[in-house]
């Protein structure tokens, strides 16, 4: 391919709204353009880079005994029903109607779909297992689009779904896709991570995330380095032994006009901030709840969700706050709120509190010397917050760290949430009706390309891996006017592409320092410089993306494209 007859646009400037650096990259190497937040056009570049990784996905799903479909992407409304997920999926959802005024979704994932598809074709176990996947278009109105593909209202996503006679088949298909998976992020040259996560409204059932590990990550990961334990910090768990010193002495109401934060308080009241049990009220499945946490620490919604066995928990509106406790939001406590039925749990970095600062559930005051197995009536204590660095792991004891990732796929055991809804079901040996067991897989395409770009980047550029660069050689012909040097150039693009590398070749008549800036921007993993100057001096120039200009090879012509190939 030459420069000139492709399209490639590199910008000089980074673009205004993008927050971290492979979104800058992605828009100034010309691998996509955007149209408006969340949607983005792939240029030839990009384009070129996807279709990669969606081959890789491609060969290792078929090779783990998957078979690809490709299902619409707008989905009667019907099926979404069927699970509840109509009204459940709320405003993510792209929602229109047909002319006919028939609801229909855009789909965002595809669950329903596959599972009503293999409903009608699924009748005997002699045809189980059944596994098929899909790269498709998904679309979710995302409540804050950002950071380029990473979170975007349309995005690729191989999603995949297992159907199998029972639980043990089903566990031995995840196990396959968990390594295929492996084997996908390995491919693409991504280090991705599998780390366990929460089920979601899936209760306790395994599931994974592979996440590449990068500062720009939203998600914060925890890593036990003593056990290997590594989860999202939605689930991750902690022990705490807590050891507070009684204190006797009897609760105090103390006036804390304009004290607004923890630290405000506590030190109206001459205390550490330490000693602040913050209380908040939630609504779980309709119901309040006060939930108590060391002063420091933030309530972990899941975690909270399912100690109480609810559906949802959601942070209750100040009105309610005021009905549950008698006081706003600052001045919440466990003693005496003004709903003495009102469930309160607390978290077990509190067991044994004493001498503690709690709200008075009275406007402007607290409390101080509160001994909460004595002042107060906790129903029960657990792990309810978001675990952070420096905590205990509940496995093995040790130290947890906390990292950054990127949640580049997921795989899921679903059980038979949805077979049961579309009463998937198969004859057994003794014709006997049994329901499927089901699990889902899914790869984000598009948001891996760039996962790559933020894992493999320096001040220059982009650093492609080879197996997914938009190509692997490029060719840089500086002076495409002299015949004898476009012919060299020509000649050893030839030869590459017959040895099977993608290559292109910088024709443009631009000064050299725009065109290795280019080519270190868009970051082809290897360069080759053919120039009338070089080839007089005994050769072209090899050089690899991710070595330094000393380590720059003068190569003879007819060697050139067999060292080019080693250097891949
Ligand atoms: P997230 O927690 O990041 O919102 P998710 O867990 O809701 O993602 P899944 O339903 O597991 O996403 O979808 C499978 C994969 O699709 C994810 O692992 C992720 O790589 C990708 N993905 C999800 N949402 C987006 C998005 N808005 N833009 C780009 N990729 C996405
Ligand atoms: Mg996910």
């Amino acid at each position: 391919m030459k420069w000139t007859k492709t399209l490639i646009q590199t910008l000089r400037d980074n673009p205004q709204d993008a927050e971290i650096d492979s979104h800058k990259l992605l828009m100034r190497a010309g691998i996509c353009r955007k149209t408006a937040a969340g949607l983005f056009t792939f240029m030839p570049l990009g384009m070129r880079s996807l279709k990669k990784i969606e081959q890789i996905v491609r060969e290792e799903m078929d090779a783990a005994g998957a078979s690809e479909i490709l299902m619409p992407a707008l989905q009667p409304s019907e099926l979404w029903r069927k699970t509840g997920r109509w009204d459940a999926m709320g405003a993510n959802m792209f929602r229109l109607k047909d002319r006919a005024e028939r609801d229909m979704a855009m789909g965002p994932t595809a669950e329903e779909e596959v599972t009503d598809l293999m409903t009608n074709i699924i009748s005997s176990y002699r045809q189980l297992p059944l596994n098929v996947y899909q790269i498709q278009t998904k679309f979710r109105d995302e409540t804050r689009p950002r950071f380029g593909l990473m979170r975007s209202k349309e995005f690729i996503m191989k999603d995949g779904y297992s159907f199998d006679v029972d639980a043990e088949a089903a566990d031995k298909t995840y196990w396959t896709m968990y390594r295929a998976y492996e084997r996908i992020f390995a491919r693409c040259g991504l280090k991705a991570t599998p780390v366990q996560a929460d089920g979601g409204d899936m209760g306790d059932s395994m599931t994974h995330e592979f996440h590449a590990l990068a500062d720009a990550g939203e998600d914060a990961i925890a890593f036990c380095d003593g056990c290997g334990y590594a989860a999202n910090t939605e689930k991750a768990e902690r022990v705490c032994n807590p050891v507070f010193g009684k204190v006797d002495a009897p609760v105090e109401e103390v006036h804390t006009p304009n004290a607004k934060t923890i630290d405000q308080v506590a030190a109206f009241m001459g205390l550490d901030g330490s000693a602040f049990v913050k209380s908040l009220v939630y609504l779980a499945d309709g119901e309040p709840v006060m939930v108590c946490v060391p002063g420091d620490r933030d309530v972990n919604e899941v975690k909270l969700r399912r100690y109480l066995g609810a559906k949802s928990v959601t942070l209750a509106d100040y009105a309610l706050v005021r009905d549950v406790s008698g006081a706003g939001v600052g001045s919440v406590g466990p003693v005496k709120p003004l709903k003495a039925d009102v469930r309160i749990v607390a978290d077990i970095g509190l067991k044994g509190a004493s001498g503690c600062i709690v709200g008075a559930n009275k406007d402007d005051y607290h409390l101080k010397n509160v001994d909460l197995d004595r002042d107060a009536k906790i129903a029960g204590y657990a792990d309810l917050v978001i675990v952070r660095e420096g905590d205990v792991c509940a496995k093995c004891g040790k130290k947890i760290t906390i990292r950054r990732g990127i949640e580049v796929g997921q795989v899921f055991k679903l059980g038979t949430k949805y077979t049961k809804a579309f009463n998937t079901v198969y004859k057994d040996e003794n014709a006997a009706e049994t329901l499927c067991v089901m699990g889902c897989y899914g790869v984000g395409v598009s948001r891996t390309l760039q996962a790559v770009i933020e894992q493999s980047h320096d001040k220059d550029g982009i650093i492609w891996p080879s197996s997914v660069a938009p190509y692997q050689v490029v060719i840089e012909n500086l002076d495409p006017s002299v015949e004898e040097v476009t012919k060299v150039a020509d000649e050893l693009e030839a030869e590459l592409v017959r040895r099977g590398v993608d290559v292109i070749v910088d024709d443009r008549e631009e000064r050299p320092g725009v065109k290795f800036k280019d080519a270190d921007l868009i970051g082809f993993p290897v360069r080759v410089v053919v120039g009338a100057k070089g080839l007089a001096g005994g050769g072209v120039e090899v050089k690899r993306r991710d070595e330094d200009k000393s380590k720059t090879r003068i190569v003879p012509v007819a060697d050139a494209a067999a060292e080019i190939v080693r250097s891949l």
